[in-house]
């Protein structure tokens, strides 16, 4: 099964990304995550995209859609939940062509819906383990929230450290990211209408319920 997740930066596309990943056994592939990898390796594809992420502006497509569309190939068998990508207009014009030329096809789309403030208070709440990317931690919601050991916030999964994304607490990087996705002509918008405008399915929840409540409506209409 492969599916398609859509939201605002802050909408618990990351978290609900997690939890679909384990209940059917896919890849959680997020390339904000995996462009972090990268610059915390030390690579070249790091220190070419380390500076857009920073600023909140898009990592260029010649660099950004090959990387993408490798990393999706290797889980052709196991299937994969795609999260941050396609995030414009030529984007999902890249990856539909990808999809059709691999002979992948895309089962779901899935799309988080969020008031831009409310996602924007989100965004700076929410912090990273440094052991695993699908172990989701916010300090505003009891479901995620961090546990204290030794008088600091740790991993409530893991144990691990837990650190902030410098473009999560910079208020001009979370505009520009807001406003890259909230673009219906050539931005993320667009790329969740041309998804919608063909026969690929779609699951669309609401935001503002629970973590388990959002869960339940998505796993309920993959079935
Ligand atoms: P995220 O973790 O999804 O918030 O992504 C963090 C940052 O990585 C973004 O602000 C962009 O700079 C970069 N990035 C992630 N996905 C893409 C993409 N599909 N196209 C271009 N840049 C991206």
């Amino acid at each position: 099964m492969n599916i398609l997740a859509f939201g605002p930066n802050g909408s618990g596309k990351g978290t609900q990304g997690a939890i679909v990943k384990e209940k059917y056994g896919l890849d959680h592939i997020e390339s904000g995550a995996i462009f972090r990898e990268h610059i915390k390796g030390g690579t070249e594809l790091g220190m070419k995209a380390k500076a857009f992420i920073e600023s909140g502006d898009l990592v260029p497509d010649e660099i950004t859609i090959p990387m993408v569309l490798e990393t999706l190939a290797k889980s052709k068998e196991k299937g994969w939940l795609l999260d941050g990508f396609p995030r414009s207009l030529a984007q999902a014009e890249a990856l539909d062509k990808a999809l059709k030329e691999s002979g992948m096809a895309l089962d779901y789309v899935m799309e988080i819906t969020l008031d831009r403030e409310i996602a924007k208070e989100r965004i700076m709440g929410r912090r990273l383990c440094a052991n695993d990317n699908n172990h989701p931690n916010h300090i505003a919601f009891e479901a995620i929230k961090p546990v204290e050991k030794d008088g600091e916030l740790v991993c409530r999964v893991c144990g691990g450290e837990l650190s902030t994304r410098a473009d999560d607490q910079d208020e001009e990087a979370i505009n520009k990211r807001h406003d890259i996705y909230y673009d219906e002509t050539t931005g993320t918008m667009a790329a969740v209408n041309y998804f919608k405008n063909t026969d690929v399915k779609i699951i669309a929840v609401d935001g503002t319920k629970t973590i388990k409540e959002i869960s339940e409506e998505i796993m309920q209409q993959i079935g």
